[in-house]
């Protein structure tokens, strides 16, 4: 699968209407997939091992889409089999008091991935130019000195979230991002399911509603964002959400591909170390009872 087509190159001006949210490549059925979605899960858990050993690359994945658009299955998917210790997953709500007091770049850089690590972020520092650009009270409660509001507001977002970014990647955090496109009948439709369905009864929240009833204004913010922050270390992606399979089969890969291109290696081990594993095999086929005593003690590193 091509997934260079779902990346948006730096500075392109996106146009949603030119991706097809029912996209499902050269597969026709869930089924078809199923073989390449298993296969790539499997190559993702042998290079998050050696993401963690090397030990010097972290992986930030970013994931913003509209509501049911299948963010949350989407990551349970990539994690599946992934070991949780190499492994973080974030979900950014509604900002408490002390997180407004701060600048809103603050409660994401404390928990960013450490090297070696993957990190998941379920919405992220981008809802600072979604939803605060679409609902003015949710910007006014950010408290931001008058003389800062200007005209320019949003661009500077753009500016400075770039700049975050390229900060990150220079210094060892590669980041993927991630836009679930979903289309608006397919949000209608997963809504009712949700009313429909007792064991997605909770999953219904009245408050989507309301998000929904401002799409079109929604699609203008996430344009213009991914138009203005989609680069070379840190790109973004369209995936087509409609069908959950495909979107999941899509991120696998870029997720993949990105490791690939890391170079991977297991840490070269010390003559010392060398020297303590073959001490330390020589000891364990030892008859029990001299265990403990007669290999001489190495110390390594
Ligand atoms: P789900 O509904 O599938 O459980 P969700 O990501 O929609 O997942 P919710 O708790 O429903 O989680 O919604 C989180 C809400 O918090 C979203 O409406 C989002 O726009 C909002 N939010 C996230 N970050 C910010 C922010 N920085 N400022 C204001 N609102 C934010
Ligand atoms: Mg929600």
């Amino acid at each position: 699968m091509d997934t260079d087509r779902f990346r948006v190159r730096p500075s392109q001006r996106v146009d949603l209407q030119r991706y097809d949210p029912a996209d499902t490549g050269r597969f026709e059925r869930k089924e078809q997939a199923a073989g390449k979605l298993e296969k790539d899960l499997e190559r993702l858990v042998a290079l998050q091992r050696k993401l963690y050993a090397h030990h010097q690359w972290a992986l930030l994945l970013i994931f913003q889409a509209m509501d049911a658009a299948g963010k949350d299955s989407a990551i349970a998917h990539v994690m599946s089999g992934l070991d949780p210790q190499g492994t973080d997953v974030h979900a950014f709500k509604r900002p408490s008091d002390e997180e407004l007091d701060h600048d809103y770049l603050w409660r994401t850089a404390k928990v960013l991935p450490e090297r070696g690590r993957i990190g998941i972020f379920n919405r992220s520092y981008y809802e600072e130019v979604l939803v605060v650009r679409v609902h003015k009270d949710v910007f006014a409660a950010q408290k931001l000195p008058a003389s800062l509001v200007t005209r320019r507001i949003w661009r500077n977002r753009y500016e400075d979230i770039n700049a975050f970014e390229r900060h990150l990647a220079r210094n060892g955090t590669v980041i993927r991002k991630f836009f679930l496109h979903v289309s608006k009948e397919e949000q209608r439709k997963r809504f009712l399911d949700r009313l429909d369905d007792p064991a997605k009864n909770w999953k219904f929240d009245a408050a989507d509603l309301r998000e929904r009833e401002r799409w079109d204004d929604y699609m203008r913010a996430y344009t213009s964002a991914i138009s203005s922050t989609s680069t070379k270390d840190a790109p973004w992606f369209i995936v087509p959400a409609d069908h959950k399979w495909f979107a999941r089969a899509v991120i696998a890969q870029v997720v993949i591909e990105t490791l690939e291109t890391l170079d991977l290696k297991f840490p070269p081990l010390s003559k010392s170390h060398l020297t303590a594993l073959a001490d330390a095999r020589a000891r364990l086929n030892l008859p029990p009872s001299q265990e403990g005593s007669s290999v001489p003690r190495h110390h390594h590193r």
